[in-house]
């Protein structure tokens, strides 16, 4: 049955609005819908009618952004509602427009696998999810509004901000609780003299809901912080929870494992005899029929789609794990963690947004072929190639950026460091054409 809800919106005209499977936006590769995938969750059956719609809509490639979502692009107009229909009957979007687009839950994609992890946030995650789509929509929330759940394991989603984290911690006393920051990340490891605030398990749903409450007036957490002043915004929150929230010594907490958010290659799993297999969608984009082909593979699993563009194949048995990695490198994704490409990202730039300076996607490529002549050690731990200002394929930092403008097919090349507060860095040369951008990069990778 058709849903009468889509909305086709032109970008840059709707401030603050955000693509889903129910509001299509125009681009110059066609339409473009975004499907929201709580913890990055992707049922290879589903993600099989993802492909299967795609390829008879004879659209463009999928996406996997840095918020662990897809999105689906260059669908032609007339195909918009059949593959809308698709996704929901898939199980992957819910009917009602308004409980889609507050569904951002990113978590930890090896959650239930993680050789390291504290606890299985998969439960959390689901309530958290079903509590942001069935929250009251008499006075919305930002549909930008987003949950961070890290599970404490190898892989982990520790120093990503949105507007509400939740990091499983244990004290010293062996209890697991959640560490929770509103507004910024979860840091890899605790300051000198830093007090933490964290939660019991147990009343997670109540600051969630909580800090939903308190941002409906102004719209996202950190609007709520400028607003009101982190002091008075912890105490609203401490004086609405009760006594399972509450600040300690970083001392009562056992630190944070050093972890990661990328996944490529063969893991072990915390299950004996299992490994996961992190396949990395090179520059995060997969073809239709590359997605039925990497769901036929997972055989019924659930894949899980991380915030570095990987697709994770969990519960491999470790004999049958070479087999797994030669079917993804067949359908050309990246299962060696050294391979040049890991660490590069780039939106789709002029070719698919009317806001790209530059052709951000093909320069990118051009990148990671020049980067494979470089040894891994060498060269920079994360590139974005973006085409323009805006930045959408990286939350950062990032070591080396790109950044297409402010002339047409002109690039400005950024290097951060280290506890440096401004977004791509320091710019370190600008007005380049690709080729002098590349070369830059390329020159700037660290001595033999
Ligand atoms: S960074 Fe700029 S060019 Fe790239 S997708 Fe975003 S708005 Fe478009």
């Amino acid at each position: 049955m058709p849903h009468p809800t889509t909305v086709h919106r032109v970008p840059g005209n709707v401030r603050g609005a955000c693509p889903s499977v129910h509001e299509s936006f125009v681009e110059p590769d066609g339409m473009l819908l975004r499907l929201r995938l709580p913890g990055g969750l992707l049922p290879a059956p589903a993600a099989r009618q993802v492909g299967m719609v795609m390829a008879e809509a004879r659209a463009g490639t999928i996406e996997l952004t840095n918020r662990a979502n897809l999105q689906l692009r260059g669908i032609p107009a007339p195909a918009v509602a059949m593959v809308r229909d698709a996704v929901i009957d898939a199980g992957l979007a819910p009917h009602d427009p308004e409980s889609d687009a507050r569904r951002n839950v990113l978590a930890s994609p090896t959650a239930g696998i993680d050789a390291g992890e504290l606890v299985d946030t998969r439960p959390v995650v689901a309530a958290i999810t079903e509590r942001l789509a069935t929250t009251s929509p008499d006075v919305p929330h930002s549909p930008k509004f987003g949950v961070v759940v890290d599970a404490g394991g190898d892989v982990g989603l520790r120093g990503r901000a949105l507007d509400l984290a939740f990091g499983a911690v244990r004290t010293i006393g062996g209890e697991l609780r959640y560490e929770v920051r509103i507004a910024e990340a979860l840091p890899a490891m605790y300051s000198p003299g830093e007090r933490i605030w964290s939660a019991e398990p147990a009343v997670l749903i109540d600051v969630l809901d909580a800090v939903v409450d308190a941002c409906r007036p102004v719209g996202r957490a950190r609007d709520l912080i400028a607003t009101k002043g982190e002091p008075q915004v912890w105490r609203d929150l401490e004086a609405c929870i009760g006594g399972g929230l509450e600040r300690c010594d970083r001392y009562e907490l056992v630190p944070p494992r050093p972890s990661t958010d990328r996944v490529v290659g063969v893991h072990p799993q915390r299950q004996p005899a299992m490994v996961y297999v992190g396949a990395l969608a090179l520059l995060g984009r997969v073809t239709p029929d590359d997605l039925i082909a990497l769901s036929d593979l997972a055989e019924g699993r659930t894949l899980r789609v991380s915030s570095s563009r990987s697709l994770v194949v969990p519960d491999v048995p470790e004999f049958d794990a070479s087999r797994i990695v030669a079917s993804c490198e067949r359908l050309d994704m990246v299962c060696d963690p050294t391979h040049p490409g890991v660490g590069v990202v780039s939106c789709i730039g002029r070719n698919g947004c009317a806001s790209g300076h530059v052709d951000a996607l093909t320069d990118a490529r051009a990148l990671v072929a020049r980067l494979a002549a470089v040894s891994p050690d060498r060269r920079p731990r994360s590139v974005h190639v973006s085409g323009c200002e805006k930045g959408c394929a990286s939350s950062g930092p990032d070591e080396v950026s790109l950044i297409g403008g402010p002339g047409d097919g002109r690039y400005t090349v950024y290097r951060s460091r280290a506890g440096c507060p401004l977004r791509f860095g320091e710019a370190v040369a600008d007005d380049l054409d690709p080729r002098e951008a590349i070369d830059t990069v390329v020159n700037t990778c660290a001595p033999a």
